[in-house]
């Protein structure tokens, strides 16, 4: 853990320079750090990342060409996940249209967040663009239709984070949360679960769960689960039901003509209480070694904090767009660099995406 002056340097810090994620409770005396799989899996990718995007809220400038690959996986997630909760929120009501949800609202999220300007972006084409997006939203709602959907919906739309349900770690110095937001809880009469959902390239090769297995997200997911639970479901069925698995949605992008049923499957990842503990003591080690590279940040600036650069030019499939900030020869230079191609914008925060 920092020490006591490594503390007092990150909070008088924190007065110039307030984080969502990171935050000093005046009446606890304590630094509060709430934190994703998102921020936690960008700073164990890289700290330099991070401590550009993260804490600075370095972004690529618009027109300075179409920007990276993990942009798109961000910025369509969000699409099809409104997308998601929208259905589940209304495809049992009489007055649902299948229609307008997979055609006219989807149309809408589309154009609003702008996809078009990853025309030329692999994913982009293997999707078929907005029209083959909209068709596998009308697959996906005719495979699970209201009479064909065994799940019971709990809760749409499940946010945790910022109001502290979800801890950690606690010390007379510092408090860690963990924050996110599930699609869906659903109840299937032996499990309650998270239920995620997921597009993935094919089911053509490998077995399409080993890309979850070992995932932090979903495993995240079933630790939070027993700790929200009371908000959303009466305890006596909380005995009743067991609360270990994740459901994962599986939606496959290639879409087979002689297979069409082929494109959606799910499956149950189940975690133990030993691989619980095990993964809330790695978060608070990833959280504890997020601050270490902050103290560095602030003492010696960014050029100095430890770099993964395994990552420059596989920045989730494409080049990382601070490649031309990191090969810079000074602080002074990346700065430069900076300030002609990159934006400010807000740091990413749980609680607050949106379109
Ligand atoms: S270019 Fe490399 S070192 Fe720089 S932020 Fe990206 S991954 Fe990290």
């Amino acid at each position: 853990m920092p020490t006591y002056f490594e503390t007092t340097l990150i909070k008088s810090w924190l007065e110039e320079h307030p984080l969502p994620w990171l935050s000093y409770d005046t009446e606890k005396k304590k630094l509060i750090v709430v934190v994703d799989n998102h921020l936690l899996s960008t700073h164990r990718s890289c700290g330099t990342h991070y401590m550009l995007n993260a804490v600075e809220g370095q972004n690529f400038k618009p027109g300075f060409g179409v920007p990276n690959n993990r942009q798109w996986y961000l910025d369509f997630g969000i699409v099809f996940h409104k997308l998601v909760e929208y259905y589940y929120q209304n495809f049992r009501k009489d007055n649902f249209n299948v229609n307008e949800w997979a055609v006219d609202l989807a149309y809408q999220l589309w154009m609003q967040k702008e996809l078009e300007v990853y025309k030329d972006h692999p994913e982009y084409k293997a999707i078929l663009g907005l029209k083959g997006f909209s068709a596998l939203l009308l697959q996906y709602a005719q495979r699970y239709r209201a009479d064909n959907e065994r799940l019971r919906i709990i809760a749409t739309e499940v946010s945790f984070g910022k109001s502290r349900e979800v801890q950690l770690f606690s010390t007379p110095a510092y408090e860690f949360y963990l924050a996110g937001r599930m699609d869906v809880l659903v109840d299937d009469g032996y499990f309650i679960m998270p239920m995620d959902h997921k597009t993935v390239g094919t089911f053509k090769r490998g077995d399409p769960l080993d890309r979850y297995l070992n995932d932090e997200g979903p495993t995240g997911y079933v630790y939070t689960l027993t700790k929200i639970l009371p908000k959303y479901v009466p305890e006596e069925l909380i005995f009743k039901r067991d609360c270990t698995r994740i459901l994962m949605n599986l939606i496959s992008k290639a879409w087979d003509v002689n297979a069409p049923a082929d494109r959606f499957r799910r499956l149950t990842i189940y975690k133990t209480q030993e691989q619980l503990s095990q993964y809330q003591l790695r978060m608070v080690l990833s959280i504890e070694a997020l601050l270490r590279d902050l103290i560095t940040y602030i003492n010696h600036g960014v050029a100095c904090v430890p770099r993964d650069t395994s990552h420059c030019t596989n920045w989730y499939y494409g080049k990382c767009y601070f490649f031309d900030v990191c090969r810079q020869s000074s602080e002074e230079a990346m700065r430069a660099t900076l300030s002609n191609g990159f934006v400010q914008l807000p740091v990413w925060d749980t609680e607050n995406v949106s379109l």
